[in-house]
């Protein structure tokens, strides 16, 4: 397993559709292996392959916080949400490609969703909580869509130059 950068916004791979995962081939488990790596080491929640430049639908989660708990680590391929509650929630969410930067936004608070396993099997499952929040904004990034483009303009704009900055200052590093 390796580590692997994690592309900062603005970046177009951030804003571009990804492709469905074909065939469950070697070089796709190694990346999912490497983004569960990425993910805990960041450490973050939940990690989609376009925030490490591949234009993939796949993505790793693990929601669980409590210190006690065993960790669970998921990796979704090919997500589709089939279902949405009416009922909302609120969270405060951040990004990995967008450091330190948070806000709060409204989603469903339950959805269904269906994916493809690393093992090639369908998988199904109804979220809610975190969970549920997390694998929305997971899904939004393989739509090239992050969280900050639920936010009013003027407050997107601000995060985005916030984060130009910080690249700025990361390339003279
Ligand atoms: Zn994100």
């Amino acid at each position: 397993m390796a580590k692997r950068p994690i592309l900062i916004h603005p970046d177009p791979r951030l804003k571009t559709e990804a492709k469905p995962v074909g065939v469950i081939s070697d070089e796709v488990k190694r990346l999912a292996e490497d983004m569960l790596e990425t993910m805990y080491d960041a450490p973050g929640i939940g990690l989609a392959a376009p925030q490490v430049g591949v234009l993939s639908r796949l993505l790793v989660m693990d929601c669980i916080k409590e210190e006690d708990q065993p960790p669970r680590p998921m990796v979704l391929i090919n997500p589709v949400v089939r279902w949405t509650s009416d009922e909302t929630n609120v969270y405060e969410e951040g990004c990995l490609s967008i450091p330190e930067q948070y806000a709060e936004v409204e989603r469903p608070a339950e959805v269904e969703v269906t994916w493809m396993t690393l093992d090639g099997t369908e998988a199904s499952e109804r979220f809610d909580g975190l969970w549920a929040t997390c694998v929305q904004h997971e899904i939004d990034h393989l739509d090239g869509k992050l969280f900050i483009d639920y936010l009013k303009p003027l407050r997107r704009q601000m995060i985005t130059r916030k984060m130009q900055k910080l690249k700025r200052e990361q390339a003279r590093a």
